[in-house]
């Protein structure tokens, strides 16, 4: 990213010498889920930014919420964030800080600037007004700070129940900002917590925690998505009203919204749980792990998350984008192969029975110094079922009854007859072809025809389990909202040139005509892949 206006924020900051010390951002994961391509969105920022002006950036997971633990999740976020090339500097818990987010209440209440409130949520949003009318003063606040201080003490020793009391800043209920009409910033919760155990049965509210732990670790640019923005004047008031010295600065940035997906963490389990998808890493899916197994390249990801930037402004990217990123990073760096998807035979009846030859074939088409490879052709081949229509549309260049086309890298071949079975399908095309035009001898193209195909031979090739991809999710036609797509994914048993049997897991590469392809990381076994469609050949979007 060249230049944003968190850029030109932080620019003037380190020209005036803000801060004592170098840029630190954060990565703040609440471990509830897996991380998704919004995330990449946040990590790309976060890291980048730190990197671009010689600072560090921070892993932290925000605990302050005590949940079960799960290790699967705390394990992902690692493994995605190093997947995509990115370094933490600290890797730190919002928990650790929980003895020093107690202190910190302490001397806001020691100021008269929190109070012990025995109110219970309900009165405390019924008494919290609305946009247009104040909030009312609670009757504890004005409890004076000793009393206060030693219900805090209380709280912590367990004397209250869940909800019998809590603290609450003292700022004003007239506020305009809802958030700033005395904000709870602890409250009472027995509940084991995944890092700290039984310790605690008082926990700080996100909001009061998440200053402090920005300011604790020296964060100096607190990079966050809009919904935060109405908070940023408690975030403020936090730290000012503590005194910290060189606080942080909150920046509100829009989230990134990717159409016919489904992003949140929340709704990604639902879909996990009800067996829509074979799991956290289903390729369909825009989590990392599923991006990764779909075989899309963090490369891919850094320059989508690039070129969409950052903003103020919501948006909806649509998924076409990030297939033109993936394609673009693909298209130098993958050898190309022939498969057919949906084979049809093809017999070339002036051809020696029981004789082959091997044909050499360029491993890229538009890369040059990426080899080539050796293919068999014989008399039996098979082509894809579309490259052949019995009675042809207008501008079909490809066989037909009559027509000459050319077989990619071998010869001129004429379709003269069908096969069909009892229900008239067509099971094989019985074709002529033509010695003199093999490619790359002189004289192969001294005829003109209109279409290459491509093909696998019969003797020499491999059945492959390919599974193709379609969008995971399609918007309700009633309410517009993203919905799972059933026919989200489609599986061919495809023919394969028999090089792919060596193919090793995570091996990426170009079914010519057809897409990019990977090796299943999960379902291939030794000499037998299985392929996930990464992305098609062709793009609707037009790179700006
Ligand atoms: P989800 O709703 O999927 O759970 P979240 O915002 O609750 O997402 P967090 O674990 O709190 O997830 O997010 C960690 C960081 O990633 C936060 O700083 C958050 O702002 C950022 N983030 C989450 N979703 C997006 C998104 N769609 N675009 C950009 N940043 C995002
Ligand atoms: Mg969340």
């Amino acid at each position: 990213m060249e230049s944003n206006f968190i850029y030109d924020i932080i620019e003037k900051d380190i020209a005036e010498g803000k801060y004592s010390h170098h840029i630190i951002t954060r990565f703040p994961p609440e471990p509830n889920g897996y991380l998704h391509i919004g995330h990449v969105k946040s990590l790309c920022l976060n890291f980048g930014t730190a990197e671009k002006y010689g600072g560090t950036c921070n892993l932290r997971y925000d605990d302050t919420n005590p949940a079960k633990e799960d290790e699967e999740f705390v394990g992902s976020i690692e493994n995605d964030i190093r997947w995509l090339g990115f370094k933490w500097d600290k890797l730190n818990h919002a928990s650790d800080y929980f003895d020093k987010m107690y202190e910190c209440a302490q001397t806001l209440i020691k100021k008269g600037l929190a109070y012990a409130c025995s109110m219970s949520a309900e009165e405390i949003h019924d008494t919290r007004g609305t946009l247009t009318e104040p909030g009312k003063n609670a009757p504890d606040r004005d409890r004076p700070a000793e009393e206060s201080l030693k219900i805090f003490e209380d709280m912590k020793a367990g004397k209250y129940g869940d909800g019998e009391m809590c603290i609450r800043a003292r700022i004003d209920m007239a506020s305009p900002n809802i958030n700033m009409r005395d904000p709870v910033i602890y409250r009472v919760l027995h509940m084991t917590h995944q890092n700290t155990g039984d310790k605690w049965c008082i926990y700080p509210m996100y909001d009061f925690a998440h200053p402090l732990e920005d300011a604790i670790e020296g964060i100096t640019h607190s990079l966050c998505t809009l919904e935060f923005e109405d908070h940023r004047p408690f975030y403020n008031w936090v730290l000012e009203s503590l005194e910290w010295p060189e606080p942080p600065q909150q920046i509100e940035f829009a989230k990134l919204n990717l159409s016919n997906t489904i992003m949140s963490k929340r709704n990604i389990i639902k879909l996990v749980e009800a067996g829509l998808v074979e799991g956290f890493d289903d390729p369909r899916l825009c989590t990392i792990a599923g991006m990764r197994r779909r075989g899309y390249t963090p490369e891919a990801l850094k320059a989508f998350c690039d070129a969409i930037g950052v903003s103020k402004a919501n948006s909806e990217i649509g998924m076409d984008q990030l297939e033109f990123f993936v394609r673009d990073d693909l298209k130098d760096k993958v050898e190309s192969r022939f498969v057919i998807l949906d084979p049809i035979k093809l017999t070339i009846t002036n051809y020696p029975e029981g004789q082959t030859e091997k044909l050499v074939l360029e491993n890229s088409q538009t890369v040059e110094g990426m080899g080539t490879r050796e293919v068999t052709f014989g008399k039996h081949l098979f082509v894809e079922r579309d490259d052949f229509m019995e009675i042809p549309e207008k501008k079909y260049f490809r066989l037909y009854p009559g027509n000459e086309v050319r077989l990619k890298g071998a010869y001129f071949v004429t379709c003269n007859e069908v096969v069909k079975d009892e229900n008239g399908k067509v099971t094989e095309l019985l074709c002529t072809y033509d010695p003199d035009t093999k490619s790359g001898t002189p004289g192969a193209d001294s005829r003109k025809v209109k279409g290459t195909i491509h093909w696998v031979c019969e003797d020499d090739c491999i059945d492959v389990p390919v599974r193709q991809y379609g969008l995971l999710a399609l918007p309700n036609e009633e309410t517009g909202k993203n919905e799972f797509n059933p026919d989200s994914i489609s599986t061919f048993t495809a023919k394969a040139e028999s090089s792919l049997k060596d193919a090793k897991a995570g091996e990426r590469f170009q079914f010519f005509r057809l897409g990019y392809y990977i090796a299943d990381a999960v379902l291939s076994r030794e000499n037998a892949p299985v392929f996930n469609q990464i992305v098609g050949l062709k793009s609707s979007y037009k790179k700006g």
